[in-house]
């Protein structure tokens, strides 16, 4: 039966999943549905919350600014919040990140990263314009963000409109001075523009994890030829990976770098890309033509910027690195149980981010397994997405150790009635 309501949901095959649940409410790390059932959000909804729902600090913050500005154009006219997120951004991020474009979301983050990248060398006369990027990588849906990210099932029928990428393997553990070699080699060629990754975790692609001399490595190979480093810390960003943002851990400034998800601490839609002064300066001329052409309606929408203003109050006023550390030691302790248990593999973590795959006989994003554990889940109250058969942990960092051990619990006896 098709469903009744006329929303096409994302990443839905409808025919399998016809009823969304409606969701009236929000608070912490709960959700309320509409008759009053409270699921915990054990994946921040899609990664972008952090300090919780309805953070009291953010929504006042929303409040206000729609008393005095909701949305101006942002060519040729500016505000004050984007002027003061802008500051801290800078003064927050790696060191040397100095000029600020906003745009609306990660995909659109990184589609303003590839252009500043190919800007910068053609504004500087020089033919490079080819990117290197991850195996597994996930930069996000639109045209751009699907050629970095890893071709498959996702994108397969518009494979045909993306464009050709060269592809670093993933440096799993006893390969990764293959993975260094294979960008030596790459940046030897002439036309190399950027080297883009998910620093230390690739999300989507199965929260794969890499060590941060990996990341160090990957940034010094790139400087040595010139090639320009992005990173995309649409996930990795605010405190995710336990250091507020992933390339700190490698003591690393990318050239560019993308963040979003908990920028507004999951309230509104906002992202930023950031980037070297010599980038701007590439585009800085009385020449129009060397303008970067890039906007959308609502960049740096106002009451997106206030929120991320409170956000990072919140990062100031409020212990969130204890709360970052108080959730990665209840993941650490709630994934112990599991590390000789046979049934599962690769057990791992990085900060608030906890996996482990289920043994199955179909792995792979389309594996059947998934959406049964996915039920198993929410039968249980628990929002829990499966990445195929990878089953990870990402909550908001007002989650309680008590709160994650009622996942790890319900891991333990989904995985019983699973296999
Ligand atoms: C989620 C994500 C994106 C895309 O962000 P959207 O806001 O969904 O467009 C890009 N890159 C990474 C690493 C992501 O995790």
């Amino acid at each position: 039966m098709k469903p009744a309501s006329p929303v096409w949901h994302p990443f839905t095959q409808h025919a399998l999943q016809p009823e969304a649940i409606s969701i009236a409410r929000g608070e912490g790390a709960w959700l309320e549905t509409v008759d009053g059932r409270r699921i915990f959000d054990a994946i921040s909804s899609w990664w972008v919350v952090t300090h919780g729902h309805r953070h009291p600090h953010i929504v006042r913050a929303i409040k206000d600014q729609t008393d005095r500005l909701d949305q101006v154009i942002f060519a040729g006219f500016t505000h004050e919040p984007a002027e003061r997120l802008a500051r801290q951004l800078v003064a927050i991020t790696p060191r040397g990140l100095d000029y600020v474009f906003f745009s609306d979301s990660g995909s659109t983050s990184v589609e303003v990263a590839l252009k500043m990248a190919l800007g910068f060398w053609r504004n500087r006369g020089e033919r490079r314009s080819r990117i290197l990027a991850l195996e597994g990588a996930y930069h996000g849906d639109t045209i751009g963000g699907m050629s970095v990210g890893e071709r498959g099932v996702f994108n397969a029928p518009y494979d045909p409109l993306l464009f050709d990428v060269e592809r670093i393997p993933f440096p799993s553990e006893g390969r990764e001075q293959a993975t260094l070699d294979t960008i030596t080699m790459a940046c030897r060629n002439t036309g190399v523009a950027a080297l883009i990754v998910e620093p230390l975790i690739l999300g989507a692609g199965g929260m794969l994890i890499y060590p941060a001399w990996i990341l160090a490595e990957m940034k010094r190979i790139c400087e040595a030829h010139g090639v320009l480093f992005i990173a995309d810390e649409v996930m990795t960003g605010w405190g995710r990976t336990g250091t507020l943002f992933a390339c700190e851990q490698a003591d690393v400034t990318p050239d560019i770098a993308c963040y979003s998800k908990g920028l507004t601490g999951g309230s509104l839609p906002l992202a930023v890309t950031l980037c070297r002064a010599d980038i701007f300066d590439a585009h800085y001329s009385t020449d129009r033509s060397k303008t970067f052409f890039h906007s959308s309606s609502y960049t740096a929408n106002p009451i997106a910027c206030a929120a991320a203003c409170a956000n990072l109050e919140i990062w100031q006023s409020e212990p969130v690195m204890e709360r970052i550390a108080a959730v990665t030691r209840a993941q650490t302790s709630g994934l112990d149980r599991f590390r000789e248990d046979r049934r599962f593999i690769n057990v791992r973590q990085i900060g608030t981010i906890a996996a482990l795959d289920v043994v199955a006989d179909d792995a792979g994003y389309l594996a059947g397994i998934g959406p049964r554990l996915y039920d198993g889940f929410l039968s249980r109250g628990l929002l829990v997405r499966p990445l195929g058969n990878t089953i990870y942990l990402m909550p908001p960092y007002c989650s309680t150790p008590h709160e994650l051990d009622s996942v790890f619990d319900a891991i333990d006896e989904i995985a019983d009635g699973i296999g």
